[in-house]
């Protein structure tokens, strides 16, 4: 008993002073990686840089992976800021530019948040934007009382597809979250219910490129992306997410490395790193680094990064996919320079 009892205490004291839940195999983050294989700047089409004071680490992390231009989902309030002390440099035109987002948090009226939607949209657009996004995962339909389909949202959607352009949307979430906090149908729908619904939608659109967020919500199914690459041409996914996908991509490895290979030309590589206060370098390196051991190489072992979806003693096994260059170079740079291109965004120098 007193050697449980001093493991215990053991686990504990490790647990209380393990460099938090980003750092758990002990990393030197700081170790020269070589830069991804890539012709041209590698982009990162999903991210949130959140405020400008977050900037340095951010840009000392990407540099040290080899990242070097970001589609961000900034606050309105930010993007200036960052637009004028991070948007280019002299080498890299289009370092730092932004997709429209929404007025994120506290109360409005479902009306006030909308008419406040229009108004960022109309600001982004003007800073340089040509993409918007929908955040539409159950948990945020809910607690916004707006479906994606809403007459509401429509408003949106018809203001950008009139501006010309590409659109955005997150919808799904986590099997484990379909399994755990949406296990209330009746309050959040079903899975089946939210691609409906998303697809109905594009079908109002035809013809506007699009950007399924997330590899479309639902990396756990394979067929059911397929299908949707298949019947909607103007689909891209980004496979952004980083606890997400290194769990659910590394478990059907092989098939998520064929999906890849199949729909080279469909997907678009994203972080959806996630500027903080409290996030500095190894934090954000974290992120970068997670991503490109899954995508570039053939690592199989332990992920840095602390999945809360699964048990302390289930955590995920990083399964690399070890993707060909040739894939690479379309994933990190061709995919979205072609995208935007579509848009007419300026990708002066990314040619
Ligand atoms: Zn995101």
């Amino acid at each position: 008993m007193s050697t449980t009892n001093s493991a215990t205490i053991a686990q504990d004291i490790q647990r209380q002073t393990r460099p938090h839940d980003h750092n758990r195999a002990d990393l030197d983050f700081r170790r020269p990686m070589p830069r991804p294989k890539v012709r041209g700047p590698v982009i990162d089409f999903h991210c949130h840089l959140l405020a400008n004071r977050h900037a340095t680490d951010w840009f000392d992390a990407a540099a040290h992976y080899g990242i070097d231009c970001f589609l961000s989902m900034t606050p309105l309030e930010e993007v200036v800021g960052l637009l004028r002390d991070w948007g280019r440099t002299d080498d890299n035109p289009a370092r730092l530019q932004f997709i429209a987002v929404a007025r994120w948090g506290d109360a409005l009226t479902q009306q006030a948040w909308v008419d406040d939607f229009l108004v960022r949209l109309e600001a982004f657009y003007n800073l340089g934007s040509r993409i918007v996004k929908f955040h539409s995962a159950p948990g945020t339909m809910v607690a916004r009382g707006l479906r994606l389909d809403s007459p509401l949202l429509c408003r949106v959607f018809d203001e950008a597809v009139s501006r010309k352009m590409a659109i955005m949307t997150h919808l799904g979430d986590p099997d484990t979250w379909y399994h755990g906090k949406y296990t209330d149908t009746a309050k959040y729908g079903t899975r089946e219910e939210h691609y409906q619904m998303w697809e109905g939608v594009m079908r109002q659109y035809p013809g506007v490129p699009w950007v399924g967020a997330h590899m479309g919500g639902n990396p756990e199914d394979l067929g059911r992306l397929q299908d949707l690459l298949d019947r909607y041409p103007d689909l891209v996914l980004d496979c952004s997410a980083t606890r997400w996908m290194v769990r659910e991509i590394s478990a059907r490895r092989d098939a998520a490395r064929e999906f890849f290979i199949r729909n080279q030309d469909r997907i678009l590589f994203g972080s959806d790193q996630v500027s903080g206060d409290d996030r500095g370098f190894d934090f954000l390196a974290s992120r970068f680094w997670a991503h490109r051991k899954l995508w570039e190489t053939a690592y199989v072992g332990p992920t840095p990064i602390f999945d809360p979806d699964l048990p302390e003693d289930q955590q995920p096994v990083l399964r690399g996919l070890a993707l060909p260059d040739v894939v690479l170079q379309k994933i990190y740079h061709d995919n979205p320079v072609r995208f935007l291109a579509k848009v007419g965004m300026t990708v002066g120098g990314w040619g």
